[in-house]
């Protein structure tokens, strides 16, 4: 089996993750909302007790807590639900240049109905600035999303300064906490969030499960749905809720809140451990992303004078990411990398490693090991690739 260094993909769903949905695909098949037998009662005590759950691990309120069908959902229901629900308030809403494609596209979608988007700029470690922010703000904003933790570079926003900001003007706010809960401390009322996108399957959950934070003590919060139908998740997300999933959902969540802690120091020992390595051993290997203000599972690379295509190619015996998309001939770096406005060589030789909660440092070890190799042989065949010591003007 080859070693899985790419947890901001996704993770694998934990065995007791598993086991706690077992019984809600056969036996406990009943509809959550059908009110007037047992089957439907089970279904929704068991969603009513995921859903408790969720909300204990972000510190909400479970009637805060919306169901749906994953982070892409979610960031979806709440930048265009909030967008059309507060059309009369405003028409400009701010995020940043390197959130996941789910918030940049449904805010491209936004453009055409006649909003504004100011795309804030990251400096070179991939945070935004709160003062950007605040001259971005004018009397129109109704809304700022920006995320929490980055899915290519790990970085953690700034989210309470940004959220200050936010909030003394009036807008709301939403963050993309896909890759930090779970994690990380995430509370709501500590980042000053009123809205926050989750998703089981980055938290050892099933795949197809999410929720959208959405919190209750803002009158002036509402939010349109995108889905229209039988008015569940108090009419924001119509749709018979797959217990099963919920379930799961709920047992990731009480797993992360138990074990986050003890998982992230094993995971930063792991990561520390390989960045020691492949830095003391290779001559230009740079971190892209704030060496600090990241994430414990994270590390992002640039090997000079190597293409990340090509190293993952060469290393068929570990699942990584490149931070190139292979759209066309000629690979591109992602609009992250090209955000943190670092040169050709660096944005094309970007890998992304994701260490998750079952990696050992045997298979961190093995894979630094692959690395080195692999790296000194495309070094050796590439045109691009000089020894530091014969080429020093090169920067
Ligand atoms: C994975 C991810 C998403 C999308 O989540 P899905 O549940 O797969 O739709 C959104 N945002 C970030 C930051 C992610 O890492």
């Amino acid at each position: 089996m080859p070693i899985y260094l790419d947890h901001h993909s996704t993770t694998p769903c934990d065995p007791r993750v598993v086991d706690a949905m077992a019984p809600y695909w056969t036996r406990e098949f009943g509809n959550a909302a059908s009110r007037t037998h047992a089957f439907g009662w089970r279904a929704e005590e068991a969603v009513e007790a995921a859903r408790e759950e969720v909300a204990r691990l972000i510190g909400a309120d479970p009637r805060e807590i919306v169901f749906t069908s994953g982070a892409t959902e979610s960031n979806n229901l709440a930048l265009l639900g909030v967008a059309r629900a507060n059309r009369e308030r405003g028409d400009h809403i701010i995020s940043c240049q390197t959130e996941h494609r789910s918030v940049l596209d449904p805010l491209a979608a936004l453009e055409q109905e006649g909003f504004r988007v100011t795309r804030l700029a990251v400096d070179a470690e991939g945070l935004v600035d709160v003062d950007d922010l605040r001259a971005a703000l004018d009397g129109r904003t109704i809304l700022v999303s920006v995320m929490h933790v980055n899915n290519e570079i790990g970085v953690v926003q700034p989210l309470p300064e940004i959220a200050r900001v936010t909030r003394e003007h009036g807008a709301l706010f939403h963050t993309d906490a896909a890759q930090s809960v779970g994690k990380l401390r995430v509370d709501v009322d500590r980042l000053g969030v009123d809205l926050l996108s989750l998703t089981a399957h980055k938290l050892y959950g099933p795949k197809g499960m999410g929720a959208l934070y959405v919190r209750r003590r803002r009158p002036v919060l509402r939010v349109a749905p995108i889905l229209y139908g039988g008015g569940h998740e108090r009419g924001m997300r119509s749709g018979t809720l797959p217990v099963a999933l919920c379930v799961g959902l709920g047992r990731a969540c009480q797993i992360a809140g138990q074990e986050w802690e003890t998982d992230a120091k094993r995971v930063l020992l792991l990561r520390d451990r390989l960045w020691q390595r492949l830095s003391t051993e290779l001559d230009e290997v740079w971190l892209n992303g704030h060496p600090e203000n990241r994430v414990a599972g994270n590390l992002n690379l640039s090997f000079i004078g190597v293409e990340a295509q090509a190293l993952l190619v060469a290393l068929p015996e570990v699942a990584l990411s490149s931070g190139s998309a292979c759209t066309s001939a000629q690979p591109q770096p992602s609009h992250v990398i090209r955000a943190l406005g670092r040169g050709g060589a660096r944005a094309l030789g970007a890998v992304r490693f994701g260490i998750g909660r079952a990696n050992t440092e045997a298979e961190i070890d093995a894979v630094a090991e692959l690395l080195v190799e692999q790296v000194e042989r495309l070094r050796a065949m590439s045109p691009l690739w000089h020894e530091p010591a014969r080429a020093p003007s090169r920067s």
